[in-house]
């Protein structure tokens, strides 16, 4: 029997902490509490960048992202840019549970969401809609709508773009891994943009041979180096999470020096499947991550992890 642990990122992701925490402690497979604390967050409309109420890409379109993987049989499951789906997270568990897919998109997401049950829902609140609106002269000014190459400057102007996402993940006391990834990815992304979040590898990897991560930061930089997966496959090969984490900001940064850009504000978490865990951001991303263990929860701050010179 191992001793629940629960991680998630952001000061936001300590209600999902406090909501999965008690499902472990009561014996609940860690799957089922991480998607239960996500939905917190989820459900929470003073978060603007995970699940309704959050700011709409370039055109005012809401879509979400979500996956889930189960470290035991490494299922997983995930939807990237759904509309009007309120719990995005519980749809990627389903695509897991109901379809023989890994990740189902847009419009096709929103089917299967209506066939499984699911009710379309309006997902802006006036202040969602007032800070959208008020933000996004600004922004586009910024931005301009020009593509990529990235300049240093294209990735500041991501950084800016209100994102954040909340990864939980939990070991529960039959010693078996689970997480989850859910985020509105960056407000005034582009139509159909699609960042780290949903795709398992990147946004999150759990696997109970060897840990679980899960990331939180500009997607895009985060699915250049396979972030959780890299992580995991460390962890696998004997460092910590700790260690771990510290590697993936490190090739992040190596990678945006190649590039010749500045690096861009990422964060992981890490598991171990002996309830050791990790976490560590690029330089000024200021990240914060709440844990629960021990019939406690509290927030840390994760050390920042900059260029070599
Ligand atoms: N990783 C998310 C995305 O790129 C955003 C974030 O976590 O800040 O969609």
């Amino acid at each position: 029997m191992a001793d629940p642990v629960v991680i998630a990122t952001w000061p936001f992701g300590k209600v999902a902490v406090e909501t999965a925490s008690p499902l472990l402690t009561a014996g609940r497979p860690a799957l089922d509490a991480v998607i239960a604390g996500a939905q917190a967050v989820e459900e929470d409309p003073t978060v603007h960048s995970v699940g309704f109420a959050s700011i709409p890409d370039r055109l005012g379109r809401l879509t979400l992202d979500a996956c889930v993987m189960d470290g035991r049989t490494l299922a997983c499951g995930a939807v990237a840019c759904v509309e009007h789906i309120r719990h995005p997270a519980a749809l990627a568990r389903l695509v897991m549970e109901k379809s023989p897919h890994v990740l189902i998109v847009g419009e096709g997401a929103k089917w299967f969401a209506l066939q499984n049950g699911f009710l379309l829902e309006m997902p802006h609140t006036p202040e969602s809609i007032r800070e959208w609106y008020e933000k996004r002269p600004e922004f586009l000014k910024k931005a301009a709508l020009r593509p990529p190459p990235a300049s240093p400057d294209d990735i500041n102007v991501a950084d800016e773009q209100n994102h954040d996402t909340v990864t939980v993940l939990g070991l529960g006391r039959d010693g078996h891994l689970g997480g989850v990834c859910t985020t509105s990815g960056l407000g005034f992304k582009w139509p159909g943009r699609v960042g780290d979040s949903p795709l398992i590898g990147s946004g999150l990897y759990v696997d109970d041979e060897a840990g679980a991560a899960g990331a939180t930061g500009v997607g895009e930089e985060i699915i250049r180096i396979n972030g959780s997966f890299f992580i995991v496959e460390q962890m696998r090969s004997g460092k910590t999470p700790q260690q771990a984490c510290e590697l993936a900001c490190q090739r992040v940064n190596a990678t945006s020096v190649r590039r010749g850009v500045h690096p861009a504000n990422v964060a992981f978490v890490a598991l171990n499947p002996q309830g050791a865990i990790g976490a560590a951001c690029t330089r000024r991303t200021q990240f914060r991550y709440a844990v629960g263990r021990g019939g406690k929860v509290e927030l840390l701050t994760a050390i920042e992890i900059g260029p070599r010179v």
